[in-house]
C-alpha cells in the first residue's frame, strides 16, 4: 500500500502542480490586463501563478493532444493579446472582436475569465430571455399544439411553425454560441463560470481550456424528433463545449454542470422529457488529437459524444481522444460514447446510479476504446454488466478496472466478460492498439477515486 500511495503522490505532483517544464517565462506580459469593462479600474492585476498558468502548454506525452505539434494554445501570446474578461461582450472582444469571424482569428491569445459570463447577456448588459430570441412566428404553445403526434402523426415537423423554430435557433446560436479561433488559451480565474453558452471550437487547431465551470447551455427551442428512438425524443442543439474539425485541443480541470436547471426538472411533452441540453463535451465532425484531463462532469443525461455519425467516411482515422483523471459523477449515458476513434480512457472515477442510468462507455462503429484502471462506484440499481453498451462496435480493450457495488468493497471487474455474460452479441476483448501517450504513471484503480474526486474540476489549480 505504501508503494501505491507513493504512486498516487507522484501522480498528484506530476499532473496537478505546475509542470515547470511546460511554463514559458512570462517576461513580456507584465502590463495591465486589457478590457473595457466597467470594473476595470478596480480589477486586481493577474497573480504570478495566473500568468504562469496562461503560459503553460500541454506537457509532452500527455495524451492524444500531445501528438503531432503538441498543444500550446495561446501560450506565446504577445502582451496586448492577454485579456481578462467578465462579460459576454468582453469575451467576444478578446477572442477577436466579432463572434461571426472569431473562429478564424489565429492570433495567439490568452483569455482569463473573471466571475460569471452569461451567454444571454446583451451588448448593453441586459440579460435576454428565450422570448427575446424567438422568431415572431414561433411559440412553444403553438408548437406543442401543431406537432402533437395525436394531431400531426409520427412524422418530422415541417411547415411555417417549424421554419419559425429554426429561425429562432439561428437567433440563439448567434447569441449563445461563442466561437473560438486557433492558438487560444482560455483560463478561468478562481470562481469563473461560463453560463448559458456553448464554447464552439470548430476548425480551431491548438486550443487550451482550463479551470472553468461550464453551466447550463440551455436550448430555448428544442426540436421534436418523433422517429428518434421508440417513442420519439426532444433534441437540443447546444453542448457546453463542442470540438469539431479541430486538432490539438486540451480540456483540463473544468467542471461541467447544469447548475440549477437539471434535466430532471424539465417538463414532459408528448410523453417524453423536454430536453433543453445536449452534450457536456462533444467531440465530433473529424476532430482529433484531444486530451480531456481532470474534469468534473456532474449529473446530467448525455455527457460526451465522440463521433456523431455512423457514416464510414471522413471520421475514419480521426476522433483520437485521451480521457484521464476525470470524475464522471452521475451521468446517464455517453461516458463517453465512441465511434471510429482510438480512445484511451484511463484512471477515471465514475459514480453511477439512479433513475434513468443507461451505460457508461458506448462501443460504437469502428471504435477502438482502451479502458484501463478506471474505478466505478455503482448504486444498487446498476450492474457491472451495464457499464458497456454495444452501439455497433466489435471490441474494446479493458484492463485493471475496479468496481464497488452498493457500498461493497472495491474489487476487480472484467468489463467485457461482465457485458458478454448479460448481452448478445458478445464484444471482443482486444480493440487492437496500445496507448503510448501518457503523462506520469497509471494509478492502480483502487486509488483513483481517492485522488480524482478531490482534485478533478475547476478551482483546483493553483492560482
Ligand atoms: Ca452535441
Ligand atoms: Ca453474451
Amino acid at each position: 500500500m505504501r508503494r501505491l500511495a507513493a504512486a498516487a503522490a507522484s501522480t498528484i505532483i506530476a499532473l496537478t502542480v505546475l509542470p515547470t517544464a511546460a511554463v514559458a517565462q512570462p517576461s513580456d506580459d507584465a502590463g495591465t490586463p486589457s478590457g473595457n469593462h466597467r470594473d476595470r479600474a478596480v480589477r486586481a492585476p493577474l497573480s504570478t501563478l495566473a500568468r504562469q498558468l496562461g503560459r503553460q502548454a500541454l506537457p509532452a506525452g500527455d495524451g492524444w493532444a500531445a501528438a503531432g505539434p503538441g498543444t500550446t494554445g495561446g501560450s506565446a501570446a504577445a502582451a496586448e493579446q492577454i485579456h481578462v474578461v467578465s462579460s459576454r461582450a468582453e469575451l467576444v472582444a478578446a477572442l477577436g472582436g466579432d463572434n461571426a469571424t472569431n473562429a478564424t482569428n489565429a492570433t495567439a491569445k490568452i483569455v482569463y475569465v473573471s466571475g460569471d459570463v452569461d451567454g444571454f447577456e446583451a451588448a448593453d448588459g441586459r440579460l435576454l430571455d428565450c422570448a427575446d430570441l424567438a422568431d415572431p412566428g414561433y411559440s412553444l404553445e403553438a408548437y406543442l399544439a401543431a406537432y402533437d403526434p395525436a394531431v400531426w402523426g409520427l412524422v418530422a415537423p415541417s411547415g411555417p411553425l417549424e421554419e419559425a423554430r429554426r429561425r429562432s435557433v439561428t437567433n440563439q446560436t448567434h447569441q449563445t454560441q461563442i466561437n473560438v479561433g486557433p492558438n487560444t488559451t482560455i483560463i478561468g480565474l478562481r470562481g469563473a463560470r461560463l453560463t448559458g453558452l456553448t464554447l464552439m471550437i470548430d476548425r480551431a487547431t491548438n486550443v487550451i481550456v482550463r479551470n472553468i465551470t461550464f453551466d447550463d447551455a440551455r436550448d430555448c427551442f428544442p426540436a421534436w424528433s418523433p422517429t428518434d428512438g421508440e417513442a420519439g425524443n426532444w433534441n437540443s442543439q447546444y453542448d457546453l463545449v463542442s470540438v469539431r474539425r479541430s486538432e490539438n485541443v486540451w480540456i483540463d480541470h473544468n467542471t461541467f454542470t447544469d447548475g440549477d436547471n437539471p434535466d430532471s426538472a424539465q417538463p414532459v411533452y408528448f410523453g417524453r422529457p423536454y430536453q433543453v441540453h445536449d452534450g457536456a463535451l462533444d467531440i465530433t465532425h473529424t476532430a482529433s488529437l484531444v486530451t480531456v484531463s481532470w474534469n468534473r462532469f456532474s449529473g446530467r443525461d448525455k455527457l460526451m459524444l465522440i463521433g456523431s455519425s455512423n457514416t464510414v467516411g471522413p471520421d475514419v482515422g480521426r476522433l483520437n481522444v485521451t480521457l484521464h483523471h476525470n470524475f464522471f459523477d452521475g451521468g446517464l449515458q455517453r461516458l463517453p460514447r465512441v465511434r471510429f476513434g482510438q480512445v484511451d480512457v484511463y484512471n477515471n472515477a465514475y459514480r453511477l446510479g439512479g433513475d434513468g442510468f443507461q451505460y457508461a462507455i458506448g462501443v460504437g462503429v469502428q471504435s477502438a476504446v482502451h479502458a484501463e484502471s478506471n474505478h466505478f462506484t455503482l448504486g444498487a440499481d446498476v450492474s457491472s454488466a451495464d457499464l458497456l453498451y454495444d452501439w455497433g462496435g466489435t471490441a474494446i480493450t479493458t484492463r485493471g478496472n475496479w468496481v464497488s457495488s452498493a457500498g461493497a468493497p472495491s474489487r476487480p471487474v472484467d468489463l467485457v466478460a461482465a457485458y458478454n455474460a448479460g448481452h448478445d452479441p458478445d464484444l471482443g476483448p482486444d480493440a487492437g492498439w496500445t496507448p503510448t501517450l501518457r503523462h506520469g504513471p497509471v494509478l492502480p484503480a483502487p486509488l483513483v477515486p481517492l485522488v480524482v474526486r478531490p482534485l478533478a474540476g475547476a478551482d483546483r489549480l493553483p492560482l
